[in-house]
């Protein structure tokens, strides 16, 4: 059996289209139903549907054999256990810091806001720049209008949502897509049954692109 948790919302309906043209696809509709494994058209193949901070957890523990995830989840979760053998060119976006529009930055400690712990607390390391970072877990656009922070660390496809709450993105941290990962232990144990699946799939990401 190979297990895939995919991560619901938007990537899992990005995802389901792919995964079909590799013959997989779940016995029920997923976005009607309150169930969290579904069994595939495939014998040997089930999905998990979980919230996206979970999908590397279970990668990583083997409860999934492989996953489908955001790069910014991914780079948030630090990457164990893992390996990342496919970008699936689905779900692009960026992820920013960003303020409000016209504001000017303070001079020495800057309080940022994100769900991004992980990854804003290295990103204004590396830029030599001293800041709090506080987590939250949702509607970071409301923070800086409440004076809960200067700026945010976010991820931004069109921008409309910072352009809504009066916010105007500043820097670019890093270019964000979905990708496939595997568990090490699985593909050395499963290799005959995974590393096909991963072919597949990145032949239908070529021919996607191409
Ligand atoms: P936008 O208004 O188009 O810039 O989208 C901003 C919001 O949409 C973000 O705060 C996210 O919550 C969500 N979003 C945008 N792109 C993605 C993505 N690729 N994956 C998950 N959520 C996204």
């Amino acid at each position: 059996m190979i297990t895939i948790a995919l991560t619901k919302g938007r990537i899992l309906r990005e995802t389901l289209p792919l995964l079909a043209k590799i013959g997989i696809e779940p016995d029920e509709d997923i976005s009607t139903s309150r169930k969290l494994m579904f069994a595939t058209s495939r014998d040997d193949v089930r999905l998990l549907v979980l919230r996206g901070v979970d999908v590397p957890t279970y990668v990583q523990f083997g409860a999934a054999d492989l996953g489908v995830a955001g790069k910014d989840t991914l780079m948030e979760h630090g990457g164990n256990g893992y390996y990342e053998p496919l970008d699936l060119r689905i779900s692009r976006c960026r992820l920013m810091t960003a303020g409000i529009v016209g504001a000017r930055r303070p001079t020495g400690r800057i309080r940022v806001a994100t769900k991004y712990l992980n990854v804003a607390r290295r990103y204004y390391a590396e830029c030599g720049r001293q800041a709090d970072v506080i987590k939250l877990y949702g509607a970071m656009e409301l923070a800086p209008l409440v004076a809960l922070c200067d700026e945010i660390v976010d991820i931004v496809d069109t921008g409309n949502t910072l352009k809504a709450n009066g916010l105007a993105p500043r820097e670019a941290i890093a270019d964000i897509s979905s990708r496939l990962i595997v568990n090490k232990g699985a593909l050395k144990i499963k290799h005959a049954s995974i590393q096909p699946l991963i072919n597949q799939l990145s032949a239908v990401v070529q021919q996607g692109s191409g």
